[in-house]
């Protein structure tokens, strides 16, 4: 489960986020849907641990997070830029968080990484861990292509797929499907769904689209100004919004 509570973050004089509280079950798909500017990602990076709030506390799986480093948290981010290495091979950005914690500064290294014992082991599992997770992901063929040379919605998949051999968690999704055109937005937001059902873990996803909110989500945050208006059920959101800014943000009738 992962345990937000009253988090405050300021950037000097503007308030980011106010006091945001929010509880995620295991294995629940939770989407923070607001407009542009409202301080989603803001929050995401906080429980990635990428940026430190002002004020409050996380727990991930009953842990308090708070004074762990990103890489001790248990989660794995997808960012919407996607954030791959352009340099290096889609074989080498997905294994690039399993060498960081599995093998040691020298052992990276390509040369003397081979003359060093259980170096060669380490890199075969993680190859095969890489290839394999490439596979589920219809993109074991593109291994050895570069960032450079793969479609928008490939590389989509390689982030994800950075983001999967760490068999996080939670996984933070800040807008995968953005950069993406319709038809293929569409089409993503069925794998991700299929993805979370696979997987069974944790995610928290933020989007401003309401569609991708609505179709995927089992609880949607209603994120206005750096505050949660509604946390409920997409149906209830639409149907029921507790407040007049939810409802215009939504659309819905009332
Ligand atoms: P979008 O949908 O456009 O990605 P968002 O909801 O993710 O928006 P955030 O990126 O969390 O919004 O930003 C929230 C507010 O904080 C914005 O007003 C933004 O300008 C401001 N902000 C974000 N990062 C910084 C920073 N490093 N320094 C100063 N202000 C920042
Ligand atoms: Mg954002």
């Amino acid at each position: 489960s992962v345990s937000i509570d009253s988090i405050h973050k300021n950037y000097g004089a503007t308030s980011v986020l106010r006091g945001v509280s929010l509880s995620i079950a295991d294995g629940e798909f939770l989407t923070l849907l607001g407009p542009s500017g409202c301080g989603k990602s803001t929050l995401l990076r906080i429980l990635a641990g990428l940026e430190v709030q002002d004020a409050g506390s996380l727990s991930i799986g009953e842990r308090a997070v708070d004074n762990l480093r990103p890489k001790c948290r248990d989660v794995a981010m997808v960012f919407q830029s996607y954030a791959l290495y352009p340099h290096m091979t889609v074989a080498s950005n997905m294994g690039l968080p399993l060498r960081m914690r599995r093998l040691s500064t020298f052992e990276r290294l390509p040369l003397l990484g081979r003359l060093l014992p259980g170096t060669a082991r380490i890199a075969a599992e993680i190859d095969a861990e890489v290839t394999r997770t490439a596979k589920s992901l219809g993109i074991g063929h593109l291994l050895a292509r570069k960032p450079g040379q793969l479609s928008g919605g490939q590389r989509q998949r390689v982030a994800v797929g950075r983001a999967m051999v760490r068999h996080p968690a939670v996984f933070l999704m800040d807008e995968p499907l953005s950069n993406l055109d319709a038809k293929l937005r569409v089409q993503m937001r069925a794998e991700i769904k299929e993805l979370h059902q696979r997987l069974g873990v944790t995610f928290v996803y933020v989007t401003h689209d309401q569609a991708e909110a609505m179709t995927l989500s089992d609880r949607v945050a209603v994120m206005l100004d750096g505050e949660l208006l509604q946390v409920a059920p997409p149906q209830e959101i639409y149907a029921d919004p507790d407040d007049r800014r939810v409802a215009e943000f939504i659309g819905s009738p009332k």
